[in-house]
């Protein structure tokens, strides 16, 4: 039977790409003919990493990964969606904590585009206590961030430093 590949966006800032979104980011991409990892530009006013390396690093990360692709978005995710004809969102689930944003962020996307599905996943359990804004609390602090994200970033992070 054929039918139209399922196209699902991993939405996010990925300021910086760690271990939990790639482990997120695999996950789906073995659910759905492509996955496209849709980095948020323009939030935060003074982010780690500008977009573009943003870009870079992700595609650097999923170079052998055939049905990932990175790309960027501003504004709202629906009309995105939409735009990419993607009929799933792909948000991983750390802990409760995570719940009741993504719950709320989930129906009003789903208020906005009733045909777009929001799809939740957890993590491996190494990557549940993982975020961006830690890792870079752990940087700027002069921790060791090795391990919890990939070294794409690390060798960036370095640089940095
Ligand atoms: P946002 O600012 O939109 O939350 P993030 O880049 O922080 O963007 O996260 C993008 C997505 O990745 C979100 O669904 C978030 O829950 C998920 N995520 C972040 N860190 C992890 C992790 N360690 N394990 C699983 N999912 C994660």
């Amino acid at each position: 039977m054929n039918r139209e590949p399922r196209i699902a966006i991993s939405p996010g800032s990925f300021d910086p790409l760690t271990n939990g979104h790639v482990d997120i980011i695999q996950r789906g991409a073995r659910l759905f003919d492509r996955i496209i990892i849709a980095i948020l530009v323009n939030r935060e006013k003074t982010p780690l990493f500008t977009a573009e390396e943003r870009v870079e690093i992700a595609r650097e990360v999923f170079a052998s990964d055939g049905n990932v692709e990175v790309d960027t978005f501003g504004g709202l995710l629906v009309e995105y969606a939409r735009r990419r004809q993607a009929s799933v969102i792909v948000r991983g689930l750390r802990a409760v904590s995570d719940f009741e944003y993504e719950m709320q962020m989930a129906l009003m996307n789903r208020h906005l585009s009733p045909e777009l599905e929001t799809v939740f996943m957890m993590p491996g359990e190494a990557y549940t206590y993982l975020s961006s804004r830690l890792v870079k609390e752990v940087f700027a602090l002069g921790g060791s961030v090795e391990g919890l994200v990939p070294p794409a970033v690390e060798r960036r992070l370095l640089v940095k430093r």
